[in-house]
This record gives structure tokens, C-alpha cells and sequence, in this order.
């Protein structure tokens, strides 16, 4: 029987190229037996504070680890849930709770020999669609709808843009102009190509604007919109919906079960945003699922971190019929391209889950060094 003898925290810092290259963060959870079988997890920390903060839990956490035999992962994971209930279960809580969450699964599947797919208790597809998946940088519409446009003819079935993001694109600041780019994006992308717009925090809509814009981007076929208001914002979702057609999405940002639990119940959601490196881990996200599937509602992955956090909501994404897409981010990066030497791509516009054991990636040690933040 294996035992877990080594329970590591680290954060890594690299920059984004589909965020204009921002330096982002994730806090990563490394467990190791005695015969040496390493399980990798994810927090998508973001901020130094935060990644400082989950290292300090997850170390703190780590005695209800330490020679846990790694096939018991379910009732480990659940006694780190209820140690976590007293500074938690939000926040800090949770993205330790998330990192060391999925290494449990990693660690359990590479010792048992089984895939995650498999240890979720197998597919129902073996193939999802792709979204390309990036924020707005470039200051040119037409550079911008040009470059989507290059991802549909590569295979993405459509594309999901970030608005009010850093770099010079400027877009989600000024109704005529982004009735112009969805112009352009349409005619780059061709008629059938799925479009999905992604406000981001920094753009500060009222329910009329998000109405009147949401309504326009719709004659040209707009696929949904994702957190045109903030998420609390229950009774101007509502307005979004009574006034609008294309799927509303948000979600992204709760933190636990009952969160996503009420905002189901809000019905103010079409396609709820989960992260199994904030929600939770691989626990978590498959209890969304199967309230998404009750609810008769759609869940997206927020995978937009490492090959940790994708390979995970990729496995979980694969257990269900109502995913919607599975998102990629389109421009070559770090924490994809590099921190595995199986890195995650489509084929013809489809993805599918891993079948090697565990989550079925090759974390590469040395990469994990390189873009290591030392204290
Ligand atoms: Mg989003």
C-alpha cells in the first residue's frame, strides 16, 4: 500500500500571452508516496497575496495527508473540507482545498492505474467541441476580427472574446464601436462560427446598456454573453433575460456547492462557469454537474490556467451531455505549452480526455523551477 509522504505548495508566475502577456499567477500542490508516484494540483491564485496564502494552507492542511494512503482520497478531501469550514469555506479555504483536491485524484488515479475519466465513472462523449478562447488586445477591430477569424478557419467552432482587458483593443467601452467589431467578427468567422462575448470586471454596464448592446451583437448571432453585469446582480439579470435571447453565462467566480446551488435557483443562468481551481477541485465540479443536470442548465469549464486545471475540467467536462464547449487558449503559453510535454490541442475542432492514468499529463519538473516564485 502506498502512503503519502511529501505534501509540497508553489506558486508559479509566467506570463499570459493570450492576456497581452500580464504576469499571472497559479498556486500549484505536489504529493509524493514513499514509492514515489507524484499527484500535481491547481488554485488559480492569481494575486501574490492570495498564492502566498494558499502555500501557507495547504502546508497548514498537510497533516491530514501525511501517510494517507492515497486510495482513500474521497475521505481525505472531505476531511480537509471540514477542517477548512472554520476560516472558510470560501476564498483562501477553497483554492487549498481545490489544489491539493485534484492532486488527491491525480495521486489516486496513477496509483490505481486509472484514468480520471474512468475514475469518475466513464465518458459520455469522447469528443468536445472547441472555443477559441483569448482576451482582446490588439487596437485594430480588424486586426482583432481578422485573428479570430484565422482561428475558425483552423478548426474552433467559434470564439469567445474578453472585453475591457489589458492591452489597447479598448472593446466593451463604446456602443459603436463594438456593434463595428461584431461587424468585422462576424464576417471574419463566417455565419456559422459560434460568437461569445466575456465582459470583463473593469467595464461598468448598466442593465440598459447591456440590453440594448446584447440585442444588437444578437442580429448577428450572438451565442451568449457571459457576466454582462455582475454576478449579484439578480434583478438586472432578470431584465437581460426578459429583454434578450442569446444564453446568459456566469458562475465562474462562486466558490462552493450552495453558491452554485442558489444561483441555479436565481434562474437567471444559462451556462454556468465553474474552475476546479477555485470551486472546489474535481469534487466540486462534478457536484455542479450533476445539479446542472437536474436543473436542465449548461456548464463550461473555466479552464484557462494550466494543463492542470484543463485536464481535469476536460475529464469532467466529457461525464456529461450538457457541456456546451470545451475552451483553448489559442496563442501558445507557458503553463500549457510548457509545463507538460503532452500538451492539450484539438483535432479538427474537437478535444478529448485523457485515458493514461490519473490526470494523464507529464507535469515537467524543470519547468515547474523555472517560473517557480521563490520567498
Ligand atoms: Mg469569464
Amino acid at each position: 500500500m502506498s502512503r503519502i509522504t511529501k505534501v509540497e505548495s508553489m506558486t508559479l508566475e509566467y506570463p499570459e500571452p493570450n492576456d497581452n502577456n500580464t504576469l499571472r499567477r497559479v498556486t500549484l500542490c505536489r504529493l509524493e508516496t514513499d514509492d514515489g508516484v507524484v499527484g500535481w494540483g491547481e488554485a488559480i491564485t492569481m494575486w501574490a497575496e492570495a498564492c502566498h496564502a494558499t502555500e501557507v494552507m495547504i502546508d497548514g492542511l498537510s497533516d491530514l495527508l501525511i501517510g494517507r494512503d492515497p486510495l482513500d482520497q474521497q475521505v481525505i478531501s472531505r476531511q480537509v473540507a471540514e477542517r477548512a469550514w472554520w476560516f472558510g469555506p470560501e476564498g483562501i479555504a477553497s483554492f487549498a482545498r481545490s489544489a491539493i483536491d485534484i492532486a488527491l485524484w491525480d495521486l489516486r488515479g496513477k496509483v490505481s492505474g486509472q484514468s480520471l475519466v474512468q475514475m469518475l465513472g466513464g465518458a459520455v462523449t469522447d469528443r468536445i467541441p472547441v472555443l477559441a478562447s483569448t482576451h482582446a488586445f490588439d487596437p485594430s477591430l480588424e486586426v482583432e476580427a481578422e485573428r479570430h477569424g484565422r482561428y475558425v478557419r483552423d478548426g474552433f467552432h467559434g470564439v469567445k472574446i474578453g472585453l475591457g482587458k489589458k492591452g489597447d483593443a479598448r472593446l466593451g467601452y463604446e456602443y459603436d464601436r463594438d456593434v463595428r467589431f461584431m461587424q468585422l467578427l462576424r464576417e471574419a468567422v463566417g455565419p456559422k462560427a459560434d460568437i461569445m462575448f466575456d465582459r470583463g470586471q473593469h467595464l461598468k454596464w448598466d442593465v440598459g446598456h447591456a440590453v440594448k448592446l446584447t440585442k444588437k451583437w444578437e442580429e448577428y448571432g450572438l451565442r451568449w454573453i457571459e457576466e454582462p453585469l455582475e454576478p449579484w446582480d439578480v434583478q438586472g439579470f432578470r431584465q437581460i433575460r426578459s429583454h434578450c435571447t442569446s444564453l446568459i453565462a456566469t458562475g465562474e467566480r462562486c466558490w462552493t456547492t450552495e453558491q452554485y446551488l442558489r444561483l441555479i435557483d436565481t434562474g437567471i443562468v444559462d451556462v454556468i462557469g465553474c474552475d476546479p481551481g477555485r470551486a472546489g477541485g474535481i469534487t466540486g465540479f462534478r457536484e455542479l454537474i450533476l445539479a446542472v443536470e437536474k436543473a436542465q442548465l449548461w456548464f463550461n469549464a473555466h479552464a484557462w490556467s494550466s494543463a492542470i486545471v484543463s485536464a481535469a475540467s476536460l475529464a469532467l467536462s466529457a461525464t456529461s451531455h450538457r457541456v456546451v464547449y470545451f475552451e483553448l487558449k489559442p496563442i501558445d503559453n507557458p503553463m500549457q505549452n510548457e509545463l507538460v510535454s503532452n500538451p492539450f490541442w484539438h483535432e479538427g475542432g474537437y478535444i478529448s480526455p485523457r485515458t493514461a492514468p490519473g490526470l494523464g499529463i507529464d507535469v515537467d519538473e524543470k519547468v515547474v523551477a523555472k517560473y517557480r516564485v521563490r520567498r
